[in-house]
């Protein structure tokens, strides 16, 4: 778990912001543009969205160009804004920017607000501003994602420890941003060991700035194999330190079993958690102009809609149509996965939540934000205040509370006065309308739907991936996502050899049916305003219908929905909903469909290993993970899996897409590297190859 966020112990000295916590103040008072723009873009090399030259955005002139910079210390936001107006002016239409910054005191919304247009200069980057502070994530330890500018721009916030973040996120940055507070008094920013970091993350050409002037800094910059120089500092400072990874006259780039070396030596570093060879992600797909997806659900769309934002042409091939599958269901609950211990699963699915509800906003696809309520009996409540402490959740997001306030926000009491129980309450947890959503996620020029297109057939041949239909269409892209729920027969297996008689055999999907029950009762008083979810669940009235769900079979797969199951509905939402007994339902309808999961409960998303070739490269894995040298893992180039979101697809599918449109570009990546594993689809074949004997 990432260690808890920092209060930001800001104050506003004569309209100022102030930090309490380091004694330093978050912008400089005499012009933050016009410092920041100095500082940070012409330090690198790059100029302002006022320059007429365009300075170092040159070389991103190309159309598709990406642009990476790090940052430590978000802070206000000003430096980035600065960037992302410069970016806009100077960079071509098709250019990508990807910023990461790491920060352990996030502000508030309105505060950044504040301290960015505290300088009447800023004032012309109104919007952005609002743009970025509507984007802004919670204050929660981690990795968030957001997309801003259509998808061109790319935040990854790091909230969190400079050392215990960075080391999750495998980039290596154009330019460097060290904005720390003064390193007097902000050591952890400035530390050997976070200096070794922004170095891990660093290729040779990669320029730092910083206006920090302390010799200290600029000996760690070199000691990491940066050529430093003192310049002229910002609004009248006598000198600031830039310098260049790699460039001549500085010492050699340390390798990573050097950085490591030094890291271990230093006793207090960590370098860049770096994945198992077996887990290795392959090279990013730069080349490619186009993709192909298979299955218009909300795994499909989720990742069609992050490729295009990533400047490809996708075509999105389904046997009916968008929605066709488990993404039909009328409603569903957007929520995180609530249990008193943490596992790879819960932690994935709270990931996947926050960054499905940033998309839906920012989307505009529909969410009823009525928060959910998940009773705990009174016994586990300590458990999940213990879980809660862990996550570093803020208490207005999620908290337990009692029956009163429990039965205050449903509306309607959530159990019998004889036994009280109190309730976890989700705030931000809401209903969602599948099918609407995918096809918002489907809204997007660069993205074309076939119907009534039934993949039989996915080959390779001279480096593109072709599609073949039931009815001998082809579709042909250098770029597929298998997004299929499972594994249909017919889809993948019929591939020629040698390219692996079959795909993904180790994965071990399972199917359940499930029925949805649309009731009306006949006073809506008793059906609560919020989701009150435990073993079923029970969503606010619309338009005086009430959802309520949903039954887990795994006989009658093929049956369509019955009043049998409605009647087993409404047992759920009797148990939730004691008072619901007396108030006899009129049905109003019902649908049922089949959710894709496997065992461990995480989806299945990323590259495609080929299977055979990995499991004879990995065949000793089981005398341990240091008996042998091993080579890269085999896999299929181009091709991705999102498969098994099971019943929490609202949340994961578009975390999924994101991760994969990651992994084709070559950005950063929103999921971790000790998190990634529990999703990676290879995963159940190396457990098989771990224990085999
Ligand atoms: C009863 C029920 C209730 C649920 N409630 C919730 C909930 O409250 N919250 C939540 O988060 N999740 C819920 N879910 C789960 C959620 O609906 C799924 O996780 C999600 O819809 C899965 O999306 P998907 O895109 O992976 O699969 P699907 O939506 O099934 O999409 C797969 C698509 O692939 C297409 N396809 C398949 N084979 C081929 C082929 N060979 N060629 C071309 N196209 C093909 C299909 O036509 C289909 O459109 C529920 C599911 C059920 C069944």
């Amino acid at each position: 778990m990432p260690a808890p966020l920092l209060v930001p112990g800001l104050e506003w000295r004569d309209g100022a912001p102030w930090s309490r916590t380091h004694g330093d103040w978050y912008a400089s008072r005499s012009g933050a543009r016009a410092e920041r723009e100095h500082v940070f873009l012409r330090g690198n090399g790059f100029t302002a969205s006022d320059d007429s030259a365009p300075g170092r955005w040159h070389e991103h002139k190309h159309e598709r160009a990406r642009l990476t910079f790090g940052e430590l210390g978000f802070g206000a936001g000003i430096t980035f804004l600065c960037a992302w107006a410069a970016f806009r002016r100077h960079a071509a239409p098709g250019a990508q920017l990807d910023w990461v910054s790491v920060e352990h005191a996030p502000l508030d919304p309105a505060d950044v607000r504040r301290a960015a247009l505290g300088d009447p200069a800023m004032a012309e980057l109104a919007p952005l501003v609002d743009a970025l502070c509507a984007a802004l994530p919670p204050r929660i330890p981690g990795i968030h994602r957001r997309a801003l500018d259509g998808g061109r721009v790319r935040l990854t916030l790091l909230w969190g420890d400079v050392l215990d973040l960075l080391p999750e996120v495998e980039f290596s940055a154009d330019a460097w941003c060290l904005d720390g507070f003064a390193p007097a008094r902000n050591e952890a920013m400035w530390s050997e060991a976070a200096i070794a970091q922004v170095a891990a993350h660093a290729h040779a050409g990669t320029t730092v700035a910083t206006y920090a002037a302390a010799s200290a800094v600029g000996e760690r910059l070199a000691a990491a194999g940066c050529e430093v120089r003192r310049v002229p500092g910002a609004n009248g400072k006598r000198e600031m330190i830039v310098g260049t990874v790699g460039a001549a006259g500085a010492r050699a780039v340390p390798d990573a079993r050097e950085i490591r070396a030094t890291a271990r030596a230093a006793a207090h570093a960590h370098v860049i958690r770096t994945l198992p060879p077996w887990f290795a992600i392959p090279a990013p797909c730069t080349d490619a102009r186009r993709a192909l997806v298979i299955g218009a659900g909300l795994a499909g769309a989720s990742a069609a809609r992050a490729l295009a934002e990533r400047g490809l042409a996708v075509t999105v091939l389904d046997a009916h149509g968008p929605a066709s599958g488990a993404s039909a269901a009328p409603r569903a609950v957007l929520a995180p996965h609530l249990a008193s211990w943490q596992s790879p699963q819960t932690r994935i699915v709270a990931h996947a939540f926050l960054h499905a509800r940033a998309t839906l906003a920012r989307i505009g696809a529909p969410f009823e934000p009525c928060g959910l309520l998940h009773p705990v009996p009174a016994e586990d409540a300590w458990g999940f205040e213990q879980a809660i402490a862990d996550w570093g959740w803020p208490t207005d997001l999620l908290r337990v509370t009692d029956a009163d306030d429990a039965a205050l926000r449903a509306g309607t009491e959530l159990v019998d006065r004889a036994s009280p129980l109190g309730a976890l309450w989700v705030a931000d947890a809401g209903v969602t309308r599948p099918a609407d959503t995918v096809r918002t996620l489907l809204g997007h020029p660069a993205i074309e739907v076939v119907t009534r297109a039934s993949v039989v057939q996915l080959v390779r041949a001279d480096g593109t991936w072709r599609a073949v239909t039931e009815d001998a269409r082809t579709f042909d892209a250098p770029v597929a996502v298998v997004a299929t729920a499972g594994i249909p027969g017919g889809t993948i297996d019929r591939m020629p050899e040698p390219l692996a008689s079959d795909a993904l055999p180790s994965v071990p999907f399972d199917c359940t049916r499930g029925q949805l029950s649309l009731l009306a009762f006949e006073d809506m008083h008793h059906v609560p305003r919020t989701v009150v979810s435990a073993n079923g669940y029970v969503m606010p009235p619309v338009d005086g219908v009430t959802c309520t769900g949903a039954t887990f079979e795994r006989e009658r797969l093929g049956v369509p929905a019955s009043p049998h199951d409605d009647a087993v509905n409404l047992g759920h939402a009797e148990r939730l909903l004691p008072v619901l007994a007396s108030h006899s339902p009129e049905r109003r309808g019902a649908w049922a469909g089949l959710r894709t999961a496997v065992h461990d409960h995480c989806p299945v998303a990323g590259p495609v290993v080929e299977h055979a070739a990995f499991a004879a490269a990995f065949a000793r894995l089981a005398h341990g993970p240091l008996a042998s040298a091993w080579p890269a893992a085999p896999v299929l180039p181009g091709l991705f899996a999102t498969l098994a979101h099971g019943s929490r697809g609202t949340c994961t599918a578009m975390l999924a897409g994101e991760l994969i449109a990651d992994m084709v570009s070559g950005s950063p990546r929103c999921v971790g590297n000790s998190m990634l594993p529990a999703v990676l689809p290879q995963r159940f074949l190396v457990r098989d190859l771990r224990t085999a004997r």
